[in-house]
């Protein structure tokens, strides 16, 4: 028999208002992944669950078995606020991007611990560096690995010939690269783009920290995997759309 009250290590992708006081509340665990539940009277000034159900907070999370679908948040309580993050509205925006794509890249209700640790690894250093750019694209090239969609980036996935040459097509089509002989398709990325997709998507995050992207190669990886995403998802992120609003003429790796 399923427990009636639970405890959850969680992360909040987002909430929304729900009925006069209450706030609906997506978030993500390492148990049980992505979910949403009901915290009743959250929108009251002094309701103690205002501050947990905020995006973005990993809390930990008390709940009730609720009659219907949803289940109850009763308690909670906050283990890393990050702080920083929240006082800056280009951190907020990519912070809402990651959540964003936690959002639409899994299914309700399916562990996916990985996933979680990428999340809050990713939010850390939201918070804490300035490498908003780089963590992005981090978050990206290990969600693709978690999935299992991860591009095949050692060989050109039309004629098999290993990575040399000067440009290629990131196809979503065929889950990998082309090279210029099999395909003429724009946006073209270099072999050191593919290199540094290569190295993002394994290093330890302490060097991924201390890297410093050139802009060519930073913008030629940021469209790919753009395309690469929106093909896999179906969707195009509304969090993303945002952030290239502003940096549109300013580009700030
Ligand atoms: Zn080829």
């Amino acid at each position: 028999m399923e427990e009636r009250n639970y405890r959850l290590q969680a992360v909040i992708l987002h909430n929304r208002d729900f009925k006069e006081n209450d706030k609906l509340v997506s978030f993500f665990s390492s148990e049980r992944g992505k979910e949403t539940a009901l915290a009743k009277g959250a929108r009251k000034p002094n309701s103690s669950l205002r501050g947990i159900v905020q995006p973005f907070c990993e809390v930990e999370i008390d709940f009730a078995k609720g009659r219907g679908s949803l289940d109850i948040i009763t308690q909670g309580q906050m283990r890393n606020a990050y702080l920083h993050l929240h006082n800056d509205l280009d951190k907020i925006a990519y912070a809402s991007y990651i959540a964003e794509l936690t959002d639409l890249a899994l299914p309700e209700k399916k562990a996916a611990p990985t996933v979680f640790y990428l999340l809050l690894a990713t939010l850390a250093m939201i918070d804490l560096s300035d490498q908003l750019f780089l963590a992005a694209r981090f978050f990206e090239l290990r969600l693709l690995t978690a999935l299992g969609i991860f591009p095949l980036l050692n060989c050109c996935s039309g004629c098999g010939h290993s990575i040399s040459g000067s440009s290629f097509y990131l196809s979503p089509y065929r889950g990998g690269l082309l090279c210029s002989s099999c395909s003429v398709e724009q946006p073209r990325i270099s072999a050191g783009t593919v290199r540094l997709m290569q190295y993002l998507a394994t290093a330890d995050l302490k060097k991924v920290l201390n890297l410093k992207i050139n802009d060519q190669m930073g913008q030629e990886m940021e469209k790919a995997l753009e395309i690469y995403l929106n093909y896999y998802l179906e969707k195009v992120s509304q969090a993303k759309r945002f952030i290239n609003q502003l940096e549109k003429g300013s580009l700030n790796y």
